[in-house]
């Protein structure tokens, strides 16, 4: 069974229709790579997934495993094994990052039937997580995302998706801003949790990402909607000739 399947999906923002029947089947154990031009819905498609509000979903549907997630609220998503990772991290002013991820892992395990995680194991955990992604533990003491470079916001995201251990992740342009050491730290820490069931949409501009995290599909993103499908070799081509021929096309 498909991890997600996105069946013709429409959606608008304020009367104004954004996604205009996107089609996109993600196995388990696979990493797609979303490529499109600015302003085209790729973070209203990723927003919707992740159950954010604002968007009215007008046909077609998201089902992951199988099943239909309409009536799931973000938070039950993100406990059934959804994750984002966004573009522009929220900064929260007065939390501590650690405090922050210890609540996100706590909601979770309340999800399985677990009880709170215990603070050792968490410590250990957190530090052991933040050492392999070149995060410093003063960072951890920090306001999530408060003063943080852009660098550093890419980190702790991908910090918190290595602790969730999500099913599903999306990126949305994690590699924005990235340096190019930042960028292999983010990359490794994303290949680290490729598994045989866990899936990632990566949502990029440059091919110079997917040479880190080589995906399995590369998709087109043009018009609000999937418009092409293949192989690695399709970024490549797209960072070659540019996107003129879907734009002219959707
Ligand atoms: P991309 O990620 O491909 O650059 P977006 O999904 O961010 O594109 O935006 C697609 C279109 O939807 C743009 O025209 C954008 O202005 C519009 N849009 C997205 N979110 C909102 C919103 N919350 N309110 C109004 N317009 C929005
Ligand atoms: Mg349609
Ligand atoms: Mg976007």
């Amino acid at each position: 069974m498909a991890l997600i399947e996105i069946q013709n999906l429409h959606a608008s923002v304020d009367g104004k229709e954004i996604l205009k029947g996107v089609d996109l089947v993600i196995e388990p154990g696979t990493v797609h790579a979303l490529m499109g031009p600015n302003g085209t819905g790729k973070s209203t498609l990723s927003n919707i997934i992740s159950g954010r509000p604002g968007y009215q979903v007008t046909e077609g549907r998201i089902l992951l495993n199988g099943e239909d997630i309409a009536d799931m609220e973000p938070d039950q998503r993100a406990n059934a094994g959804i994750f984002l990772a966004f573009q522009y991290p929220v900064e929260i002013p007065g939390v501590a990052s650690s405090t922050f991820l210890k609540a996100a892992i706590n909601a979770k395990r309340r999800f399985q039937g677990l009880g709170e995680i215990d603070a050792m194991e968490f410590l250990k955990l957190v530090k052991g997580k933040a050492k392999e992604l070149g995060i410093r533990d003063d960072m951890l003491k920090r306001p999530v995302n408060v003063g943080f470079s852009g660098g550093e916001k890419k980190r702790a995201d991908i910090l918190q998706m290595a602790l969730l251990q999500p099913q599903f992740a999306i990126l949305d342009e994690t590699d924005s801003g990235l340096d190019i050491d930042a960028l292999r730290v983010v990359s490794e820490g994303v290949n680290s949790l490729r598994t045989a069931d866990r899936s990632f949409l990566v949502i990029t501009h440059y091919q110079r990402l997917l040479s880190y995290i080589v995906p399995d599909v590369v998709h087109v993103f043009a018009g609000g909607k999937i418009v092409r499908s293949g192989g690695p070799e399709l970024a490549e081509e797209l960072e070659a000739k540019g996107y003129a021929d879907y734009v002219s096309a959707a």
